[in-house]
């Protein structure tokens, strides 16, 4: 079980697999007032640079769940280097329906709402782990500038412009889920590029080392393309952020 190939080679040299720079993820952490102990769940976990450095910085505990492979392997090896492996678990699987044994305080998704079919089938899935007075934290795409066409959105990783809503609506569509909106970060343009730049050098070194792989062609293809598209597209078009939410 794996998810495709091509983003483990994109993005195998990433810490954080989504727009945040690691002073945001701190950020994060810092503004949600973890207590020492704290149960955080985490569904689509990547590298684990979450759970590891809040485990360092917070003291918190906590489960990560992920489709890939690679990136579980290094989640590991990241909770060993930060001296915090025996504070969290990171499980190889699909998250797809998990429920965590025992109740947590914090249960997050952070760009990966696929996971449960969408941001509103992933908040109800996450309040099923979640014990009473519990912060769900959803991690997720807005639109910083509504693309004039479908086909700009489609340069932006969508599918459409209905995959992703403006800020203000993405903020009311919590309301209308029945939870309070207590806080939240957003990644910036530096954050946009440090999340694709970074795959651009680990695609020209991977293209130098694995010539002749299937995939070879495809990864010569987005390395000339991504620079430009990022500049056009997603650098200006796409917001993202996490948002904390509690049931009202
Ligand atoms: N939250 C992490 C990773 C975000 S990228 C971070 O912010 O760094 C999305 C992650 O979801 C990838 O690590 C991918 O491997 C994982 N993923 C995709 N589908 C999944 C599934 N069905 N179950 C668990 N993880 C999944």
């Amino acid at each position: 079980m794996d998810i495709p190939r091509i983003f483990n080679i994109t993005e195998s040299a990433h810490r954080i697999h989504n727009p945040f720079t690691s002073e945001k993820l701190a950020t994060l952490g810092a503004v949600l007032r973890l207590k020492p102990g704290t149960r955080v769940l985490d569904l689509g976990s990547g590298s684990g640079e979450m759970l590891c450095t809040w485990a360092r910085d917070y003291a918190i505990t906590g489960v990560g769940i992920d489709m890939s492979q690679l990136f579980s392997k290094q989640a590991k090896l990241r909770a060993e280097e930060l001296g915090v492996a025996h504070r969290v678990e990171f499980i190889h699987g699909d998250a797809t329906g998990y429920v965590a044994d025992e109740k947590c305080g914090v249960a997050a998704c952070v760009g990966a709402t696929w996971i449960g079919g969408g941001v509103a089938g992933t908040i109800e899935l996450l309040a099923k782990s979640l014990g009473a007075d519990g912060v769900i934290l959803i991690g997720e795409p807005y639109w910083r500038q509504l693309p004039p066409t479908e086909d700009v959105a489609r340069q932006c990783f969508a599918h459409a412009i209905s995959d992703f809503l403006m800020l203000p609506e993405l903020l009311a569509f919590f309301d209308n889920l029945g939870y309070d909106v207590v806080e939240m970060v957003l990644a910036d343009q530096e954050g946009w590029d440090r999340y694709e730049a970074a795959k651009w050098l680990t695609m020209r070194r991977w293209l130098e080392a694995n010539p002749e792989d299937d995939l070879a062609k495809e990864v010569r293809t987005q390395l000339t393309t991504a620079p430009k598209r990022h500049a056009a597209y997603t650098r200006e078009y796409l917001g993202w952020g996490v948002f904390a939410l509690m049931a009202r």
